[in-house]
């Protein structure tokens, strides 16, 4: 079988055949750090890793590009409100680049947490805003821009595809249907280029540009970063679904009219991550973050099986009962695991499978080009599992092959019981002996709590104490 995408563009399934053979350019777009991801960004982080996960599983090299918003991200996607970042630190008295800096850390290390690979190219906005200003001017030159009100704005009645990929109804943009309270706008969708008119005073990030000093749109730093990192045209875009109608069709329509030539050729979405009241989003407040799943106990790699458990497409409901069932599915395959490896079993050369293996092997590349059918790939897992007739050699090199793509760290878990000590914690285990024999059991006690707090348990069988991490 061959490997198939859901192309949001064509609204079909379709092989995947990139530009360039065995290679794939890949840009997702990235997070905008005026506060923490929430758990429904990083649904789409995690998405976005096992595309490129796969693609590398199945024989690809991946250049994945990735933004930073530092500037340019209104409050409103549609050029109304104010910038995200500068608000924050109007707010709260920092820096826009003391938060900026702050919350891109922060994402990194929720991504990090998740096993989410780091992107090849990682570009902040406020480093490329000469390459927007180039873009723009681009744009100008083909007039498809217009200055009003002291912005530069892209009309969109001159790129006849406007809005295809969205399936916007073109009677609907002309009307002005929408209510749009920019009076500066020709066509209520024509969004903006360049700001240099602030509704805010003291707006922090200014650069010098042709129509003035301002600040680049949200919408004309992908379009510039990815043809700068990836070239004019590429192979897979990525983002939410909610990117579909505005975001990505403004990045459509810019880089198309500046280059006269198709942009991306397959553009993958995710579904929303639901909570009770609807979409998770920042701007409705009290929303989960990372970190509030491991205050309350749980793993990031949790979460990541939970996420794995349903396909991109569909919507996920979160909830505190959902994630307990996708823990004890994620520890029992640890124990699993930890069964075999405590037997002395070790993996099989991936090469060496016998027919029923490579069988399994297959299924599960083929839940994967089945569009990254990952509940399925973990019905695979599951069933390789319970089969009684692998051999335990097998079984691990499948699981340590799938984990290219599932992510859930198998191949870290250490054989259980093979805690090596260092010379100091020989030598209390010595005087602990020692102390046992001569019924000092404080003393005895107190070097055992020592261990416990590093996360160990001494078990003293006939042959002397064992040492194993906790949980074995
Ligand atoms: P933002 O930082 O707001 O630009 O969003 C980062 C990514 O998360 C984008 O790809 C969004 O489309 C995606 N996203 C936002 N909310 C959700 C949600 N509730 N579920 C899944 N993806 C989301
Ligand atoms: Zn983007």
């Amino acid at each position: 079988m061959a490997l198939q995408f859901f192309n949001s563009y064509t609204r079909t399934l379709e092989e995947f055949t990139p530009r360039n053979d065995k290679t794939v350019s890949f840009y997702a777009c990235g997070p905008t750090v005026y506060n923490y991801a929430h758990i429904g960004n990083l649904r789409a982080y995690v998405f976005e890793d096992v595309l490129r996960r796969t693609l590398e599983y199945l024989g690809y090299s991946v250049t994945h590009v990735m933004n930073i918003t530092d500037v340019g991200h209104l409050t409103d996607n549609a050029d109304e409100g104010e910038d995200k970042i500068v608000k924050r630190s109007r707010e709260s008295g920092e820096s826009v680049w003391d938060i900026a800096r702050f919350y891109t850390d922060a994402f990194f290390q929720d991504t990090d947490r998740l096993n989410i690979y780091r992107p090849s190219i990682a570009c902040a906005a406020t480093e490329h805003v000469d390459d927007m200003i180039a873009l723009i001017k681009r744009l100008e030159e083909k007039g498809y821009t217009y200055t009003a009100g002291g912005n530069v704005y892209f009309d969109t009645s001159k790129f006849a595809d406007y809005g295809k990929m969205a399936l916007l109804d073109r009677q609907e943009q002309q009307a002005g249907a929408r209510v749009d309270v920019d009076r500066n706008k020709r066509h209520p969708r024509d969004f903006v280029l360049w700001f240099t008119q602030s509704k805010f005073e003291n707006h922090i990030m200014l650069w010098d540009s042709p129509w003035g000093r301002g600040y680049p749109g949200w919408h004309i730093e992908c379009s510039a970063m990815s043809m700068k990192y990836l070239g004019e045209q590429f192979d897979i875009h990525c983002g939410g679904i909610d990117h579909i109608p505005v975001h990505h069709t403004n990045e459509i329509a810019q880089s198309e009219a500046a280059t006269g030539k198709q942009w991306v050729r397959y553009w993958l979405h995710n579904e929303f991550l639901l909570v009770d009241s609807g979409k998770m989003s920042k701007s409705k407040g009290g929303f989960l973050t990372l970190q509030s799943l491991i205050d309350e106990g749980y793993d990031p790699l949790d979460y990541r099986y939970f996420l794995l458990g349903a396909h991109y497409r569909t919507q996920l409901r979160f909830s505190f009962e959902n994630l307990k069932g996708a823990r004890s599915a994620r520890l029992s395959l640890e124990d699993k695991l930890k069964e075999l490896l405590s037997a002395g079993e070790s993996p099989l050369d991936i090469t060496e499978l016998t027919e029923k293996s490579r069988n399994y092997r297959e299924s599960f590349h083929r839940d994967l080009e089945a569009d990254l059918n990952t509940p399925r790939a973990l019905a695979t897992v599951w069933t390789v599992l319970k089969d009684k007739e692998l051999a335990a050699g097998e079984v691990l090199a499948l699981l340590y092959d799938f984990d290219h793509v599932l992510g859930l760290r198998l191949s870290e878990i250490e054989t259980p019981g093979k805690y090596q000590l260092s010379e100091e914690e020989k030598t209390l285990l010595e005087e602990r002996n020692a102390a046992r024999k001569e019924k000092n059991f404080t003393r005895a006690d107190e070097i055992r709590d020592y261990f416990s707090r590093k996360g160990l348990v001494l078990k003293d069988t006939p042959d002397g104490t064992v040492v194993n991490p906790a949980g074995v």
